[in-house]
């Protein structure tokens, strides 16, 4: 099998394994959306949980929905990164200049990224069962707690840690 440049910032050291397992399925584009449905013959409407104006397809959910642009600006502005990519195609480039190299920002970057796909999906998955939405800064704080709280639990340089990615109260 070819190697694929997305495998190293899915599959790393401190990665969370429900959160690689996700950006696995978004990486090989096999996650079930309503897009994806349509074209199988389903005729429910196929617009997006979030926003209920454009069709939910997998750019859409992730990257260029109002709601999750919010939820990106919450969380990667707290790693220093201030473009998120628009879409699956430009991850190729973005993740090169981002997610590259073993040091402890780049680590950080990998796991926000994982949690912010994660988290995006699995909220996505909650509004399709009619569970309550919840407001993009409190799943961008979801995802703060859930890295800050795999990295204090496995990574020794603490207080730099706490420093780079403060979960606000
Ligand atoms: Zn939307």
């Amino acid at each position: 099998m070819a190697e694929v440049n997305w495998y190293n910032f899915v599959w790393f050291a401190l990665a969370i394994p429900k959160h690689s397992f996700i950006l696995w399925l978004v990486f090989r584009d096999a996650l079930i959306t309503k897009e994806k449905m349509y074209t199988w013959g389903y005729t429910r409407p196929t617009l997006c949980l979030f926003c209920f104006a454009c069709q939910e397809n997998r750019d859409h959910i992730f990257f260029r929905c109002s709601f999750s642009r919010h939820v990106w600006r919450n969380v990667i502005v707290e790693c220093l990164i201030f473009d998120p990519p628009l879409d699956w195609e430009a991850i190729d480039s973005w993740s090169n200049v981002h997610l590259k190299g073993r040091s402890l920002h780049a680590t950080i970057c990998r796991l926000c990224f994982g949690a912010t796909i994660y988290h995006l999906w699995r909220h996505r998955n909650d509004l399709l069962h009619g569970n309550t939405p919840c407001s993009d800064e409190l799943l961008g704080q979801q995802v703060k707690w859930e890295v800050r709280s795999r990295l204090i639990a496995r990574c020794s340089a603490k207080k730099i840690v706490n420093s780079i990615l403060l979960v606000r109260k």
